[in-house]
């Protein structure tokens, strides 16, 4: 039996660190072991948040009710059966109802595919487990797990710490307060409110800076998040300024339509009309008129985009980038990880009095140091280099695995390579620990740009230091001959060394040792000047194979790439030409400019010099922000990567923050709108790819819907201003607008994208959604369609129809145009012959429902009683079908002009 692990209290902030170890039965130092945590798992259930509660089904569905459209229709419905037309009036409560249940269904479908995402992007925790530390899910947590976090980390769950350093944690995911709070370990008083526990981690919040070890005591519901989370149930917002707009249009329109329709009303009973017939035409043109399908259209859309983003790696965290990808005029990479491959091998190794040569691919330690003579190079007689690999090994915090033939890192690739480096010459990970035992550290950061770590060496100390060329002649007195002799640093010699490896695209480090370190003297403050430097290790990063491509791509598509990176400019600058960043022609002003020239820049040459140039180099975290700024000042609008914690502001800034899903924090995740679960630049163009694949989709629904509301009322219209009977009722026209939305138009959303979508320049946010060219299109079916109603019902009249005889043709009109017209809208600029009838099989499917549904509303007796319809002849349809085709041959026709005057415009 398990034993019983006391989660009694919720006080832990209360009883000392110690007391918390023993009350959850746990070892401050080794954590669990692998089984009890495996009994505690089942116990206590994974480490993940109980699920949404969100609003209640009933609520949700009545939500569906609230929209001025349906007040008009409850409205017309109980008017309608005052009236004693029960039939029309069941219709229109149908009609409403279903209504509600396809707006629900969509709603909730939308909103699962948008959950689901969540777990693509995957939390992970460190843990010490068994007295070793390893990094797990954290869904594995379990009370009692002793956890260690760090800058960038999310708390993975409720942690009493146990110890700290330097530990900041921004808690606004809990209190709101966006000041990150000060942690330590003290005793706290029972009585001390969440916000002010410094003693403990939450789950949800984030580190910020310092790291810190603790116990879990609470997991998933349990956690303080858990139960906020419980009682919110933060509802997945499916609304997106384009939503936004399109609902504040939806209600202007009901409005009008409301105005004309009261006016209509009015017109008649004043021209003495059958006040019944009368209202009937109020009614109808009121239904008519308003685009039934449209926001649930659009949701779909946006839906279905997101998860073909996912499907290419990239997850939308919040729905309106889907939208703002299409407009993405420039695209800011960071170069390690998503323009590089990020796998580091050391080529070269210089040092003041020779340089060497290293051979061997990837992470295996396999490989040789070679003179440029090409022999084995001498690491026991050249002090330089001994001391270089040295520091490369033991001033690092990486670890090389090996499973069978498999080599594999823990920690940082360009620690790693300098690990297999010094392997490759003899001195491994084992060897450099027991000979140089570690006892401080000043770890790396951006900022810093340079390692140190003090080590007990003999009965003395030493100090060994790698970092970016420039930060550490900054630190570097002198240099070190092959005899272990100094002599004054040559700064020169080191930078046009250095110089000549980063122009071949080699990352450069620089390493050094300070032999007499002294324990008090091993702070950042004393460094400088106290160091002798070693050598220059230079690592090659190949450039990601899909990234040139992805590159050129970006080019075509009218958006700038720009490369920014913390690496010394020569590097960036040859790794950029390799990708082909470089390529965007003539550009005015410098292509390269470094963080220390962007910190000189006068504010106002800011914008221009940065829409100019193409890498950024030895650019610090900050600054990024402001190379954001300065971009959308000039009208931009950015996508930009990061990874770190420093990288927040900058995500948030941007457009679209895109946050690295393998390699980035989560506080850099948390501050992102899209997380690339394979870190790489080609996603990030896949994904603008089907941002512009999206809009294009709601502007076909849009350019394919419009015409019948436009052409309906127009029918109606033109029939009270004739006095002469509707030739399409008001129930009728309810269902061309539910069947043809859901069976025709929907299945636009499923339109691949089109071949030329990264031909042609980004979408200007500013512009609206139908062109000019879109809105002249509409108008010309919709006045085709007023005029093939009126001629067909005129037609059938004349030649001894009856009148529900010429309604049904009138009305199977609209709908067989419309299915006609659906398919020249798969392409808003080329003939349905170019891409193909059958690429949209979902198309076909709509079609055919559409026409069962048709042929049920003219054929079955109940539905010709309910509708007041009649069964069509032969004849009937040949009409029908003849007034589509030629719609479908002027649509087409104009399509072919415009698209010949645009060609001579060059447009
Ligand atoms: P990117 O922004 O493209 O990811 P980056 O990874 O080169 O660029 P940083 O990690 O900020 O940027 O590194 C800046 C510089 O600091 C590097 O060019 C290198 O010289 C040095 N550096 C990188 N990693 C370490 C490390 N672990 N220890 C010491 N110095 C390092």
């Amino acid at each position: 039996m398990t034993a019983p692990v006391s989660l009694e209290t919720n006080a832990h902030h209360g009883i000392p660190g110690h007391e918390v170890v023993l009350l959850l039965e746990t070892d401050p130092h080794r954590g669990l072991s692998g089984d009890e945590a495996a009994r505690r798992a089942q116990r206590f259930g994974p480490n993940v948040l109980p699920a949404q509660r969100g609003a209640g089904l009933l609520v949700r569905i009545l939500r569906q009710f609230h929209h001025p459209l349906i007040y008009v229709l409850l409205v017309a419905g109980a008017v309608t059966a005052l009236l004693g037309e029960y039939v029309d009036s069941v219709v229109i409560f149908a009609v409403v109802v279903v209504n509600a249940v396809v707006g629900f269904i969509q709603e909730s479908r939308a909103e699962a595919a948008l959950q689901s995402l969540r777990a693509l992007v995957h939390t992970d925790a460190k843990v010490v487990r068994d007295g070793r530390e390893r990094v797990i899910a954290s869904e594995e947590l379990v009370p009692g797990d002793l956890v260690l976090v760090e800058a960038g980390d999310k708390v993975p769950a409720d942690i009493r710490l146990l110890r700290e350093v330097e530990l900041r944690v921004d808690e606004s995911a809990l209190t709101g307060e966006s000041v990150p709070v000060v942690k330590d370990e003290v005793v706290l008083p029972d009585a001390t409110p969440v916000a002010d526990r410094r003693n403990m981690a939450h789950s949800g919040t984030l580190v910020t800076a310092g790291s810190g070890a603790g116990v879990v005591v609470a997991t998933g519901a349990e956690t303080e998040i858990g139960e906020i989370h419980r009682l919110v149930g933060a509802a997945t917002t499916l609304a997106t300024p384009l939503t936004e707009k399109l609902g504040y249009f939806s209600k202007l329109l009901t409005v009008g339509i409301l105005a004309l329709a009261a006016l209509t009303f009015a017109v008649g009973l004043l021209r003495r009309q059958d006040a019944v017939e009368t209202f009937t035409a109020a009614i109808a043109l009121a239904v008519a008129a308003i685009p039934e399908g449209l926001p649930a259209a659009v949701t779909i859309t946006l839906a279905i985009g997101v998860s073909r983003m996912a499907k290419r790696r990239a997850v939308i965290r919040r729905l309106p980038a889907v939208e703002t990808l299409g407009s993405t005029t420039v695209i800011c990479a960071d170069k390690t990880g998503t323009l590089t491959e990020n796998q580091m091998t050391v080529r070269e190794i210089w040092t003041p009095d020779e340089t060497v040569h290293v051979t061997g691919s990837g992470y295996a330690p396999d490989g040789e140091l070679l003179t440029e003579g090409g022999l084995p190079a001498p690491v026991t007689s050249n002090a330089a280099l001994r001391w270089s690999l040295l520091a490369g090994a033991a001033c690092n915090d990486a670890a090389l695995t090996h499973e069978g033939e498999h080599w594999g890192i823990v920690g940082d690739p360009t620690e790693a390579a300098m690990l297999v480096v010094a392997a490759k010459a003899g001195l491994t990970s084992e060897h450099t620990g027991d000979s140089l035992p570690r006892i401080g550290a000043i770890s790396f950061s951006s900022e810093r740009q340079y390692m140190a770590t003090l080590h007990r060496s003999g009965d003395g100390h030493v100090a060994l230091v790698k970092g970016a060329v420039e930060r550490m002649l900054e630190l570097c007195s002198d240099q070190m001959c092959s005899d272990e002799s100094v002599q004054p640093v040559d700064a020169a010699a080191v930078l046009h060394a250095a110089e000549q490896l980063a122009a071949e695209g080699l990352r450069v480090l620089a390493t050094g040792v300070r032999r007499s370190a002294d324990l008090r003297e091993f702070t950042e403050d004393a460094l400088p000047g106290t160091v002798t430097l070693t050598g220059l290790q230079a690592m090659l990063d190949p450039p990601r194979s899909a990234a040139t491509p992805a590159v050129t791509a970006c080019h075509t598509a009218g958006i700038a790439v720009k490369m920014i990176t913390g690496d010394h400019a020569s590097t960036a600058s040859a790794i950029a030409g390799a990708v082909g960043v470089l390529d965007t022609g003539p550009t005015t002003g410098r292509a390269v400019l470094t963080g220390a020239e962007l910190a000189d820049l006068l504010p106002e040459d800011m914008p221009d010099a940065v829409e100019h140039a193409s890498v950024f180099a030895r650019v610090s975290p900050e600054q990024k922000l402001r190379l954001v700024e300065a971009l959308q000042d000039k009208g931009h609008v950015v996508a930009m990567t990061g990874d770190g914690v420093n990288d927040a502001p900058a995500l948030r800034q941007a457009n679209i923050g895109v946050a690295m899903g393998r390699s980035g924090t989560e506080v850099a995740k948390d501050a992102a709108d899209m997380v690339l679960t394979d870190d790489d630049f080609a996603t990030i163009e896949a994904a603008v790819e089907e941002g512009r694949g999206v809009f294009d989709n709601l502007t076909k629904f849009i350019t394919w819907t419009l015409p019948t509301n436009v052409g309906q009322a127009l029918v109606i219209v033109t029939a009270i201003a004739l006095g002469a009977a509707l030739p399409i009722l008001p129930t009728q026209i309810l269902w061309i607008n539910m069947t043809t939305a859901v069976a025709l138009g929907l299945m636009l959303a499923f339109e691949p994208k089109e071949a030329g979508v990264m031909t042609r320049p980004p979408r200007d946010p500013g512009q609206p959604l139908l062109t000019g060219a879109l809105v002249s299109r509409i108008l010309l079916v919709s006045g085709l369609l007023v005029a093939g109603a009126w001629w067909l019902f005129e037609w059938e009249l004349t030649n001894g129809a009856t009148l529900p005889e010429a309604r049904t043709a009138a009305m199977n009109m609209f709908v067989v145009v419309q299915a006609f017209y659906l398919f020249s809208c798969r392409s808003l600029t080329h003939s349905v012959w170019r891409i193909g009838f059958f690429t949209n099989r979902w198309l076909i499917f709509g079609v055919v429902t559409q026409a069962v549904a048709q042929l049920l509303i003219t054929y079955l007796p109940v539905m010709n009683t309910v509708f007041q319809t009649a069964p069509l002849d032969f004849g009937g349809w040949l009409r029908i079908f003849a007034i589509a085709v030629v719609v479908s041959v002027v649509v087409g026709a104009e399509k072919w002009l415009r698209a010949r005057m645009n060609l001579r415009k060059g447009v």
